[in-house]
């Protein structure tokens, strides 16, 4: 294998890379964002910062535990200890899952990926490529390899090339849009089209108030028609204690939403906020929305936790493969690319 394409720089896409890279193998990798990372992200604005991607992660399976080991040694992934608690109509219930381990990446989530991809960065003159800010429209398969045609953020045409292997490390429904304009069928195209649908939107309000919520402090479970969780962004550890929230919306309301004005939504979780508190809000300084069209994945599991397609050379990874969550982003792309490896031993 000389080349592998990894489209999406998501955690999937990182996790894929590391593995290749072990691997010997080259890699270039496409992403349409501005940077690595997905939906582990971190909205910054002037000197506040909101995760308003992943919250947390949990961390079960043992590949995914031994690369954040280095990090928690480290200190940049520390344990959330919250208090995380549920919420309804002013009372509060104990943590719905109390056992769990909830970590952050400090001083903010989008260190995550950047930190699980720094070996990669560090490797770029030793066949590692990244470009952001690409967005792959295209995949075509010739006598010499795969062939990825995209555009960037100015819009102007991009072809490259030949590739022996692509993996795909992107939402699901992107995938199977990305495969279905590209006129490719198979395995890969098959498992995109049964899972496009599992990835359920989420709106999101990214708020701060003069002074912090006492009643609001961690992590809350709310039972509401349209607030799901409200962090205390401000308080997850390697954070200043600021006074600035996330609250997410239901999958339900969120699709009811999900083309309306994302600014109006997050005043209207805000509105939910305060009604599932049941005590007045301080004055809000900063409300922003945001809308992520695929959040959560309802928790699917292929026996592999990917999909390869050693004959056509396509793999698929996706969190949706392998129960969701950045766990599952990472557990897949790690199992692509050990897929594609088996191709070349
Ligand atoms: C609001 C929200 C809250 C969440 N909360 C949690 C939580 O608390 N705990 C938890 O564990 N998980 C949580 N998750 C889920 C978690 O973030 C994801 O499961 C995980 O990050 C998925 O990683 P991934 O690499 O598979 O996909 P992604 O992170 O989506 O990465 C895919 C990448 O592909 C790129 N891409 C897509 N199409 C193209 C294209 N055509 N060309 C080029 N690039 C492309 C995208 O830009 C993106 O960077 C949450 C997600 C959201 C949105």
């Amino acid at each position: 294998m000389n080349t592998v394409a990894i489209v999406g720089a998501g955690i999937g896409g990182i996790a894929a890379a590391r593995t290749l890279r072990r691997a010997g193998v080259e890699i270039e990798i496409f992403d349409k964002g501005r940077g690595l990372g997905g939906r582990v992200a971190t909205r910054r604005d002037g000197l506040l910062q909101f995760d308003h991607g992943a919250q947390y992660f949990t961390v079960r399976d043992p590949g995914f535990d031994a690369a954040i080991a280095p990090l928690r040694a480290q200190g940049l992934v520390q344990v959330w200890n919250g208090p995380f608690r549920t919420l309804l109509n002013g009372s509060f219930g104990s943590d719905p899952c109390e056992h769990a381990v909830r970590e952050v990446a400090v001083p903010r989530m989008s260190m995550l990926p950047r930190q699980l991809a720094r070996d990669l960065v560090q490797d770029l003159v030793r066949g590692v490529v990244v470009q952001c800010r690409v967005r792959v429209e295209r995949l075509q398969r010739g006598g010499d390899g795969w062939w990825l045609g995209g555009r960037d953020s100015t819009g102007q045409a991009l072809v490259r090339g030949p590739f022996s292997a692509v993996l795909l490390a992107v939402p699901v429904a992107q995938a199977h849009q990305l495969l279905t304009q590209s006129c490719l069928f198979g395995l890969a195209a098959a498992a995109a089209f049964t899972l496009r649908d599992s990835l359920r939107p989420c709106l999101c309000a990214m708020i701060a108030f003069e002074r912090v919520v006492p009643e609001a402090e961690g992590g809350l479970f709310v039972t509401d028609e349209a607030l799901a969780f409200a962090a205390h962004d401000g308080g997850k550890p390697g954070r200043n204690g600021t006074p600035n929230y996330v609250l997410q919306a239901t999958p339900e309301w969120s699709l009811q939403r999900l083309e309306s004005d994302p600014e109006s939504s997050a005043r209207e979780l805000v509105a939910a906020f305060e009604r599932a508190l049941a005590v007045p809000l301080p004055a809000m300084v900063h409300c922003k929305g945001h809308r992520w069209r695929y959040a959560v994945a309802s928790g699917t599991c292929v026996p592999d936790a990917a999909v390869v397609d050693l004959e056509q050379g396509l793999a698929l990874a996706s969190d949706a493969l392998a129960g969701g969550l950045v766990e599952g982003g990472f557990r897949s792309g790690v199992a692509a690319a050990e897929g594609l490896l088996r191709a070349v031993q």
